[in-house]
């Protein structure tokens, strides 16, 4: 049975945990209820931090360049308390492991909240980031950061769980002070991180080995840098395939020839995308079990969280890897 550190997510409050949303409702997002028994959840609700009621009238973003944060039916303007909220907030916070907000919100949207030219009734003229989105993204630019949107997506909340997960073990790996630990961290994430390109590999392969004879405390934090760095980048299929193939070497002696032509034709199609990179993982990861190789059961690319968290539920909008 594997063990999974529990992540630390801040989430926005409306999505399943307070009627704190401008019309006094809440959300049901059932992505974000699965996470609750594997996760320790920061719930946040910028609007009412900064003294807005729930019912209240709504907000919206104003204007090019850096937009305001406006109240159209008072005039009033809370771009500087939702600002000060933010930076106080960020200054309070224990480590985090990522952020689920709300989209389309003006406030904690992440890329889709509406910006209008001015107050008054009219179409929008583009989209951005939220106020409270914009200051996570820019406080946190490497650690993952979605919307209960798209978590509908397969593909992009199993890579959100991934990186998650991957965050939290790191973070208490590096509770410990051990390089012990974090020689143990990395060998666990060896194929993932192969998945994710030969070259990032390598590079935290050299920070691991040590060569400069660094103290721990230094070496955590630079592979800490090239993990985020490593994770924030979507998954290739080439890098993937050539990962699976590693593994494959693992079990295809127990295999019959059709076994072997089967693997191989998925992964093929894999790689023309065709079929999602689940469906190659999908047979290894029973192989692994059927003839118990201990070393891929211990990858985090084929068992990466709990699989409680596994659901094939799928919106079939957004990416799979390119
Ligand atoms: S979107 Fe953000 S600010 Fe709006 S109700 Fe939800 S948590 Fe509050």
């Amino acid at each position: 049975m594997l063990r999974f550190a529990r992540p630390r997510i801040v989430v926005s409050r409306c999505l399943g945990f307070a009627h704190c949303r401008y019309d006094g409702s809440v959300i049901s997002a059932s992505e974000v209820g699965a996470m609750a028994g594997e996760v320790e959840f920061v719930t946040v609700c910028p609007e009412m931090e900064i003294g807005l009621p729930s019912p209240r009238q709504p907000l919206r973003l104003v204007g090019t360049g850096e937009p305001r944060l406006l109240q159209p039916a008072t005039w009033k303007d809370f771009t500087d308390p939702m600002q000060a909220f933010a930076h106080k907030l960020f200054s309070s916070l224990p480590p985090v492991d990522g952020f689920v907000l709300k989209n389309r919100s003006p406030s904690c949207g992440i890329a889709d909240a509406k910006v209008y030219s001015s107050t008054e009734k009219g179409t929008a003229i583009t989209r951005r980031a939220g106020m409270f989105g914009q200051a996570v993204r820019d406080r946190y630019p490497k650690l993952p950061v979605e919307d209960e949107g798209r978590l509908t997506n397969r593909s992009l909340r199993e890579a959100f769980l991934t990186s998650v997960f991957a965050l939290a073990s790191l973070r208490e790996v590096e509770a410990t002070g051990k390089m012990r630990n974090l020689v143990m961290f990395h060998a666990r994430y060896k194929l993932l991180l192969m998945a994710l390109g030969q070259a990032r590999l390598a590079e935290l392969g050299r920070i691991v080995a040590n060569p400069d004879r660094l103290p721990a405390g230094d070496v955590l934090h630079r592979y800490r840098e090239a993990f985020e760095e490593a994770l924030g980048r979507p998954l290739r299929r080439p890098s993937a395939a050539n990962a699976l193939l590693h593994a494959f070497g693992y079990v295809t002696d127990g295999l019959s020839p059709g076994e072997r032509t089967y693997f191989l034709e998925t992964l093929a199609e894999h790689r023309a995308g065709h079929v999602p990179l689940s469906a190659p993982v999908g047979v290894l990861r029973a192989w692994i079990v059927r003839f118990d190789v201990a070393y891929l059961a211990d990858q985090r690319l084929f068992f990466p969280f709990p699989s409680s968290l596994l659901s094939l539920a799928d919106s079939g909008q957004g990416r799979e890897p390119a």
